[in-house]
C-alpha cells in the first residue's frame, strides 16, 4: 500500500525536477531569475495535476489548464505584455530575440512534444482551457476538406509580422500587444461558434490552430505516448468513444489514425474498463 503511494509520487517529482532543470538552465544562461520562477510555476502546476490524475481526481487536467492557461494569459500576456501567440513567436524570432514566445515555443510546441507530444494541449493551452468547459467533450466527428485552414492561418500570422517588419511600423511592441489581444478574442469566438456548431470542444483545434503545424509532426514521434495491451483488452471499444481526437489508440504503429492529435488527456485511460491503455 505504502509503495503504491510512493510510486504516484515518482513521475510528478521528475516533472517537477525536469522543469526546474529547464528553469535553471535558462536563468544562468540567459541571466534572468523570472526563468526559474516561469518553469518552477509551470513544473509545479502541472505535477500537481498529474499528481492529482493518479489519485483518480477527475478535474486533474482542467486545474492545470487553469493554473497554467491563466497565468500565460493574464501575467505574461496583459500584465507583462509579452505576445506568446504565434506571431509573437515570429515577432521575437524576426527581432534576433531568444526570450519569451522563442522560448515558450521551442519548449512547449517544437523541442518539448518529443518528449510529451501534446501535452500542451491537454494541460496548458488558454485557448483550450475555455474550450474545455463547454458541453461537448465526446468528438463530434471529422469534417472533410477543412484540414487546410491551420496552413492558412500559419501563413496568415507569418505575413502579418512579416508586413510589420518591412512596413517598419512604428511602436512594434504596441501592434504586437493589439495582435495578442485582438488574436484571442477571434480564437475564442471562433472556438466557442465551431464547438456549438459541430458540437465538439476540440473543433477550433482539428481545424484551424495555427500551433498544430508545428505540433503534429514532431509529437509522431513522441516519448509519451498511450498504448494498448493487447492481452488484456476485450475490444469493447469505450476508449474510442470517449476520445475528443478520434485516436485509433488501439493501433501501436507511429502511423495510426489522427496519432499526431493526441492530446494526453487520458480520458481512454480513464475509461478503459480493463486497464489495459
Ligand atoms: S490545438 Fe491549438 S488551440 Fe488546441 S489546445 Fe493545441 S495549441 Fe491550444
Ligand atoms: S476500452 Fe480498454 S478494453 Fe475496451 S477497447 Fe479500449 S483498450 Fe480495449
Ligand atoms: S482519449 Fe486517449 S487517445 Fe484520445 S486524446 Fe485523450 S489520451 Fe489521447
Amino acid at each position: 500500500m505504502r509503495d503504491k503511494e510512493n510510486k504516484k509520487i515518482v513521475l510528478p517529482v521528475i516533472m517537477l525536477l525536469l522543469f526546474l532543470s529547464v528553469g535553471v538552465v535558462l536563468w544562468l544562461t540567459r541571466n534572468n531569475i523570472f526563468y526559474l520562477f516561469n518553469f518552477g510555476y509551470i513544473g509545479i502546476s502541472l505535477s500537481a495535476a498529474v499528481y492529482l490524475f493518479q489519485r483518480r481526481y477527475k478535474n486533474a487536467r482542467k486545474v492545470s489548464m487553469l493554473l497554467i492557461g491563466l497565468y500565460m494569459l493574464v501575467f505574461l500576456g496583459f500584465i507583462k505584455r509579452e505576445n506568446m501567440q504565434i506571431e509573437g513567436f515570429w515577432y521575437y524570432l524576426f527581432s534576433g530575440t531568444f526570450e519569451a514566445a522563442v522560448i515558450h515555443y521551442l519548449v512547449a510546441k517544437i523541442a518539448g512534444p518529443l518528449i510529451f507530444g501534446r501535452g500542451w494541449c491537454g494541460y496548458a493551452c488558454w485557448t483550450a482551457m475555455v474550450l474545455d468547459f463547454l458541453p461537448f467533450k465526446k468528438s463530434g466527428g471529422r469534417r472533410k476538406g477543412l484540414g487546410w485552414i491551420r496552413y492558412a492561418v500559419f501563413i496568415s500570422s507569418l505575413l502579418f509580422t512579416a508586413a510589420v517588419f518591412i512596413l517598419d511600423i512604428r511602436d512594434k511592441d504596441r501592434i504586437m500587444f493589439l495582435a495578442f489581444v485582438v488574436g484571442n478574442v477571434i480564437y475564442y469566438i471562433t472556438g466557442i461558434a465551431l464547438a456549438f456548431v459541430f458540437r465538439d470542444n476540440r473543433a477550433f483545434c482539428k481545424y484551424i490552430c495555427p500551433v498544430t503545424v508545428f505540433l503534429k509532426p514532431v509529437s509522431r514521434y513522441s516519448l509519451i505516448r498511450i498504448k494498448c495491451d493487447g492481452e488484456k483488452c476485450v475490444g469493447c471499444g469505450k476508449c474510442r468513444d470517449v476520445c475528443p481526437m478520434d485516436v485509433d489508440m488501439l493501433d501501436l504503429s507511429r502511423n495510426r489514425k489522427n496519432g499526431t492529435e493526441c492530446i494526453l488527456c487520458m480520458e481512454c485511460v480513464r475509461n478503459c474498463p480493463k486497464g489495459a491503455l
